[in-house]
């Protein structure tokens, strides 16, 4: 892939610009997102259920309801309960600061608009996806569908409008790829193996990094699989974890991929 040099645009600030006038623009785009986080706060509440079990609607202690419509103070940073006090969801301030790391992510670095597009509509599902599995171990259709499909459309809008059809192709290819690797192992392996979730969510983690070369899924994928492994040493030598112990894998997947990411932007 080509890219055309960047023509110098005197008012916006460099993304590695350190002066306050960066800082304090980045502002109004730092509370915006702070309206979005609610949402994800209700995704997470709303999914990290067991499986077969219907989707949250209301606070498990005294069944308030849960909802967009009416977000605070449940789906705000102290994760509280409006009628009886108690937890609901993510634990307080956890969604906020990985939104805002994501954010921080995005703006550190400069790939064209409609890349930053597809990365922005990933991560919304992807950042909800990692509590929820940490949370009950699983990555549900709901949200690793329609984040494969923005994903793809979001890709395939980068190639009409001057990327060109190869780095899609090769998106399409490095998804279905990462998917099938994952399945295969679940075929093979079993519980031992990734998760049939993981392979879903790979199908846009891998179209995601697909679109930058063939080396970039295999970099993502080693940032996962490292990360995993030195948590899981971790676990174990602090007998927090036995050898049987099933770890979810979507959150490291999630950081690999984005990992993967910041040094390809
Ligand atoms: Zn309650």
């Amino acid at each position: 892939m080509t890219r055309q040099p960047a023509p110098p645009v005197p008012r916006a600030a460099a993304p590695d610009d350190p002066s306050p006038g960066h800082i304090t623009r980045s502002w109004p785009r730092a509370s915006a997102l702070l309206t979005i986080t609610p949402l994800l706060r209700y995704a997470v509440a709303r999914h990290a259920v067991p499986p077969g079990t219907v989707c949250r609607t209301g606070c498990d202690a005294c069944g308030a309801p849960i909802g967009p419509h009416r977000p605070w103070p449940a789906l705000g940073p102290t994760a509280r309960c409006g009628g009886c006090g108690a937890r609901v969801g993510a634990p307080p301030a956890t969604v906020e600061l990985a939104a805002l790391a994501a954010l921080a992510a995005l703006l550190l670095t400069r790939p064209p608009a409609v890349e930053v597009a597809a990365a922005g509509w990933w991560l919304a599902f992807a950042v909800p996806l990692i509590f929820i599995d940490v949370a009950v171990h699983r990555l549900p259709n709901r949200l690793t569908w329609p984040a494969a499909v923005g994903t793809w459309l979001l890709l395939g809008l980068a190639a009409l409008t001057g990327a060109g059809a190869t780095p899609w192709l090769r998106a399409v290819a490095a998804g279905l790829g990462l998917a099938l690797f994952f399945a295969t192992t679940t075929l093979l392996l079993g519980t031992r193996g990734f998760g049939i979730g993981d392979a879903k969510l790979a199908l846009s983690a891998g179209a995601l990094l697909g679109w930058y070369g063939w080396s970039v899924p295999v970099l993502g994928l080693l940032l996962a699989l490292t990360l995993s492994g030195l948590v899981a040493l971790g676990l174990l030598v602090s007998r927090r974890a036995r050898w049987s112990s099933h770890l979810p894998f979507g959150p490291y997947l999630v950081l690999g991929t984005l990992g993967a990411l910041l040094l390809v932007w």
